[in-house]
């Protein structure tokens, strides 16, 4: 019966002596089905309010408003860019929760896209005033299989929460390599560092160190989450390593068998 989940535990004792327990975990299955399906439909339900709401916002900006309103006006841009940002984060959550694997994978080419991301991360510091040095530094000819937005959208994650949690003038260092154990994506950072308590909570859903300094740094409080998640579809995991006050270091290991020899692409497209 395809409706019907069971979880299955098997103990050895003795001489070669077994006891298997099943149990039935439908109704958790279920239940976890209809939250995030909730939450899927609800997202997908304020899109379109949101965007309606922010068009008009802007059209109203363009006049010419009394200051008061003016302002009035900045803040509900600010606030509803905010919340498509929530619900954007959101829906993704929940497509990348509905399956612990990708559909199907391809040759991403890590070179242009970390370069990309390198590139957003300037402009980001720019835009807070807070002129990081960032580095990038790619020490392997290898690219990954996988889902490219996925990943994308799990690297950027990484390196903006580096921009937001350094204060200015802070230095900021990306690095991709490989060796024998697989490839690696590391961000570190010498801003705030985080205490090893909250490290094993640090991607759940909405969970923050600081919840006044987090929500005014921009983010949403999914984004670990999100890193978590895809990483888990691809066969990886996230460490973090992090000292409050000295900064942190948050890597994504990839097993050996994601890795592509970038020269097989190159040759590929030439024949
Ligand atoms: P947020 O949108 O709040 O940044 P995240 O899930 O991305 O949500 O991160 C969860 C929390 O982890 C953040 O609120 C912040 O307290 C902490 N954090 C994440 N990255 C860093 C970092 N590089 N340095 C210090 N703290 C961090």
């Amino acid at each position: 019966n395809s409706d019907l989940h069971l979880q299955y535990q098997i103990t050895s004792f003795g001489e070669g002596d077994r006891l298997l327990v099943a149990r039935d975990i439908t109704r958790l299955r279920r239940l976890e089905q209809t939250r995030q399906d909730f939450v899927a439909n609800a997202s997908h339900e304020l899109r379109t309010p949101l965007t309606v709401i922010r068009g008009y916002v802007e059209t109203f900006m363009d006049q010419d408003l009394p200051r008061p309103l003016a302002r009035a006006m900045g803040q509900m841009q600010t606030q509803a860019i905010r919340m498509e940002s929530l619900v954007n984060d959101l829906l993704l959550l929940s497509r990348l929760e509905s399956s612990n694997h990708i559909a199907d994978e391809h040759q991403i080419q890590l070179r242009p896209m970390l370069e990309q991301i390198h590139q957003d991360a300037q402009v980001l510091t720019q835009t807070q005033q807070k002129d990081h040095a960032i580095s990038l530094q790619l020490d392997s000819d290898f690219d990954l299989a996988g889902q490219e937005l996925e990943l994308h959208s799990a690297f950027s994650n990484l390196v903006f929460n580096a921009v937001r949690y350094t204060p200015a003038r802070g230095r900021i260092a990306l690095r991709w390599w490989t060796d024998a154990s697989g490839g690696h994506f590391s961000v570190s950072d010498d801003g705030i560092g985080i205490d090893s308590i909250h490290i094993p909570r640090l991607t759940e859903r909405f969970y923050r160190v600081d919840e006044s300094r987090s929500s005014s740094s921009g983010g949403t409080g999914l984004g670990l989450a999100i890193v978590k998640h895809v990483l888990v579809r691809h066969g990886a995991h996230l460490s973090i390593d992090s000292r409050p006050g000295k900064g942190s270091t948050f890597s994504c290991h990839f097993p050996p068998e994601m890795l592509v020899d970038a020269a097989d692409r190159q040759t590929e497209t030439a024949g």
